[in-house]
């Protein structure tokens, strides 16, 4: 059985593995297929392919922090997995690049308004958490579970702190612009976990048609964030609008419970992303 997981953090965002021990995780966990897809970088990919195992292909992607502004009152925020682009490609390369910048500032001010509460909690310290990635509030989540404040991240995630007192919005990339960027860069862009409410407002499939129509090729359907009910309705919108449907777990090492391969991707559709990338190629 071919076991394809196209979806996963490293420490060049808020994953807690290097990308080295990412890939041998992912070796050491059965897969054939792993996909390092980062938060708006490309900063894991060097290191993943230097130390790729044999026997473990490599897909080269990117998670980018999009938004669309058709929300009733607030932009919805939406990920979008982009796979095999040309990291060199200087649109998509500009578009990262201030995605990043963004994350900096906006995990400055939590941090001051988290500050101007007495949290003694400060930005070099989650700087230095997220190492030289793009930076996250995991991240801010590590600095409160150090100074006792949360047990988890997910607590740190709840309406007293991050996701909700102390929730500041990023500024992202409009996913339309988004979707156009990862194609011109010869990359295929599949949406990640676009039923996933925990995280807050999900958008309407009108939108996903409407982003079917401009580009994008995937849904990921099977993610530990959709029910059983969610993932159904993501596989037959997807049959509908002739998209592929991913599966992947989404691992961000300690910083979530998911273990590597807990979902997976067919390798019918993995075989069509492949075929549509012109960025760069899979890793053995
Ligand atoms: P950010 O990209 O800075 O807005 O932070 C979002 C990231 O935090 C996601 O990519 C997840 O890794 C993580 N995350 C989001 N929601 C939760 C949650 N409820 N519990 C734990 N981690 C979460
Ligand atoms: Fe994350
Ligand atoms: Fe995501
Ligand atoms: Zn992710």
């Amino acid at each position: 059985m071919t076991r394809i997981d196209l979806h996963c953090h490293s420490t060049a965002s808020d994953g807690t593995l290097t990308p080295a021990d990412l890939v041998r995780a992912g070796a050491a966990a059965g897969l054939n297929v792993m996909a390092i897809t980062d938060h708006d970088t490309t900063g894991g990919w060097a290191e993943a392919a230097e130390a790729r195992p044999e026997g473990l292909s490599l897909v080269r992607g990117a998670e980018l922090s999009c938004r669309w502004r058709g929300g009733k009152r607030w932009p919805i925020a939406l990920h979008l997995l982009a796979y095999l682009f040309d990291p060199d490609e200087p649109r998509l390369a500009a578009d990262l690049s201030r995605l990043r910048d963004d994350r900096e500032q906006r995990a400055e001010q939590i941090v001051d308004l988290l500050r101007a509460d007495g949290v003694p909690i400060s930005w070099p310290e989650v700087h230095e958490y997220a190492a030289g990635g793009s930076v996250g509030r995991p991240h801010i989540a590590q600095a409160l579970i150090r100074a006792g404040l949360v047990a988890t991240t997910t607590e740190a995630f709840q309406s007293g702190w991050l996701g909700g007192r102390y929730f500041v919005p990023k500024s992202d990339l409009d996913v339309f612009e988004g979707v156009r960027a990862v194609r011109a860069a010869g990359g295929v862009p599949v949406f990640a976990h676009p039923r996933a409410t925990k995280r807050g407002p999900v958008v309407p499939d009108s939108l996903v048609e409407e982003l079917a129509e401009a580009g994008l090729f995937g849904l990921e359907a099977d993610h530990e964030d959709h029910s059983p009910a969610e993932r159904a309705e993501m596989r037959a919108l997807a049959e509908r609008l002739g998209l592929v449907v991913t599966g992947s777990s989404d691992f961000h090492g300690t910083h979530k419970t998911v273990r590597l391969g807990a979902f997976v991707t067919s390798p019918e559709a993995y075989e069509k992303i492949v075929a549509a990338a012109t960025g760069v190629s899979v890793l053995g």
